[in-house]
């Protein structure tokens, strides 16, 4: 031991131990739970007895230690106690799925938040995430807790979802989903367009109405289920996205492609309308399917017209013509009448016309004809010539050896039957120069017949005589080489071309 000076160093001693057991009053001593460490001796330990203790080296340290320990205690429950509280988070559920660990719920929620915002901005729609986070408290160490960007990643990675869309039923059928309700609108607005668009001024759509119930009821569907606006107006129009077509080829015609694709030519005429079945040719593109509208739009348009009206036909009849005469005796005239009408069409084509009003202009004149009861004779021309006789055509009408030849030879045996072509009156029989024997007959409409080279004519100039009558026999009389008809035929006196006349 070494001599001290017994008032200084003893006084500065206890004074040092008198602030650090202030010190450690101030732990709360109660809140210390260290089992080995005995704070009941803490509590005995006699603070007063402390300044009798012969202060010496041995004392000091021990009382040093104690002090140590106890403050070492305090400030590893303290640091227990703050890590406790530093290292408090949260397990990130996506659903049941674990995403990672976070230190508060609101970086987590934010994080989602910041996806919905990212998927509605990217596809202009309103999206509904199928599943939501949930937490579940834990503790984690900071190396441990999951990046934003990561927990970002994760959830992308992991998430469905769908979006809030609008479907467009057409009679109970969805045509599509769109992403917004006016969308729906604006296709419906677009199928009406052409049939309200109005080029004439001066009709006037009264009314525009689809014939289907259309409605639009808002759906939640996956992204990839919303449709294209054009996609649906084109399926609304023809009732299919795509036509398919047919590119024609040499030889074809709508007969040989409607056999190759099992259809109709009828549908394919439905299908084509812009085309001519007769002008197809090589290239053009033929529609195989007939477009068939899903939605009708009627129109209700009001119209004003002139239009011309029909007259009626009225007969007279007069005995002392024949029964196969007739004669107009007042001509017929159309009238004209203002009309007002309400002009229903169904997708542009006329479905119904109602007449609203109707006024006439200028009325039609009835026309008057006049039909004949006598009986028609036989001997009255029919208008059409029969071949006289049966023979080879031996020579035809037109120029022969530098000369007209006037009428149509008939090669027929010596004494063959020669029949009036029609109907008449006999005006000449007997020897004319080269004719020979000659029968002319006048049929009475401007037609005259002859038959010349006879070997015997069997009426008299005068006689009435009806068609198919026999009234000659082939001969060779006049200029003739070899048995023949020469047969004339005169229209108002002049010769024309037998062969356009007998058949
Ligand atoms: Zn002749």
């Amino acid at each position: 031991m070494i001599e001290q000076n017994p008032s200084e160093p003893n006084t500065s001693n206890s004074n040092k131990i008198m602030v650090l057991l202030d010190k450690l009053k101030k732990i709360d001593i109660k809140k210390i739970d260290i089992k080995r460490f005995d704070i009941r001796k803490l509590k005995k330990f006699d603070i007063k007895k402390l300044k009798k203790y012969d202060l010496n080296e041995i004392n000091f340290r021990r009382v040093l230690i104690l002090f140590m320990v106890v403050v070492m205690a305090g400030l590893g429950f303290t640091g227990y106690k703050i890590n406790e509280i530093r290292t408090r988070g949260f397990d990130v559920f996506l659903g049941s799925e674990l995403l990672g660990k976070v230190r508060t719920e609101e970086e987590a929620v934010s994080v989602m938040a910041d996806i919905k915002r990212e998927l509605s901005n990217t596809y202009d729609v309103d999206v509904v995430l199928d599943n939501e986070l949930n937490f579940e408290a834990t503790h984690c160490k900071e190396k441990n807790l999951i990046s934003d960007t990561d927990l970002r990643n994760n959830i992308k990675s992991k998430i469905n979802f769908v979006v809030s869309g609008y479907s467009l039923q057409v009679n109970g059928e969805e045509v599509g989903v769109l992403k917004h309700e006016e969308d729906a609108q604006e296709i419906l607005d677009k199928i009406k367009e052409p049939f309200v668009d109005i080029k004439d001024d001066e009709s006037k759509v009264k009314e525009i109405k689809f014939l289907e119930n259309v409605n639009v009821a808002k759906k939640e569907v996956p992204l990839n289920k919303i449709a294209n606006s054009d996609d649906v107006i084109k399926y609304l129009q023809t009732g299919s996205e795509e036509i398919k077509t047919h590119v024609v080829e040499v030889g074809e015609s709508f007969w040989t492609i409607a056999k190759m694709y099992d259809t109709t030519v009828d549908e394919l005429v439905e299908a084509n309308l812009d085309k001519d079945p007769k002008k197809l040719k090589p290239g053009d593109e033929v529609k195989l399917l007939v477009p068939k509208s899903k939605i009708t739009v009627a129109t209700v348009e009001e119209i004003e017209y002139v239009e011309d009206t029909n007259y009626e036909v009225q007969v007279e009849y007069d005995k002392n013509m024949y029964a196969n005469q007739k004669t107009v005796k007042v001509e017929g005239k159309r009238g004209k009448s203002k009309i007002v009408a309400n002009e229903i069409r169904h997708n542009g084509m006329l479905f119904e016309r109602e007449i609203i009003n109707e006024e006439v202009i200028e009325e039609p004149i009835d026309e008057l004809v006049v039909k004949g009861t006598k009986e028609v004779p036989k001997t009255i021309a029919t208008g059409s010539f029969l071949m006289p006789t049966r023979g080879r055509i031996s020579s035809r009408y037109g120029m022969r050896w530098g000369r007209m030849h006037k009428g149509l030879d008939i090669a027929a045996s010596y004494g063959s039957a020669i029949k009036a072509a029609d109907g008449g009156k006999v005006t000449f029989t007997g020897s004319k120069g080269s004719y020979g024997n000659l029968v002319e007959i006048d049929h009475g409409n401007g037609y005259k017949t002859r038959y010349a080279h006879c070997s015997k004519i069997l009426v008299k100039t005068g006689d009435k005589v009806y068609k198919g009558q026999h009234i000659a026999n082939v001969g060779n009389t006049g200029n003739s080489t070899g048995s023949h008809l020469h047969l004339e035929v005169l229209k108002n006196g002049v010769n024309v071309n037998p062969a356009n006349f007998v058949k």
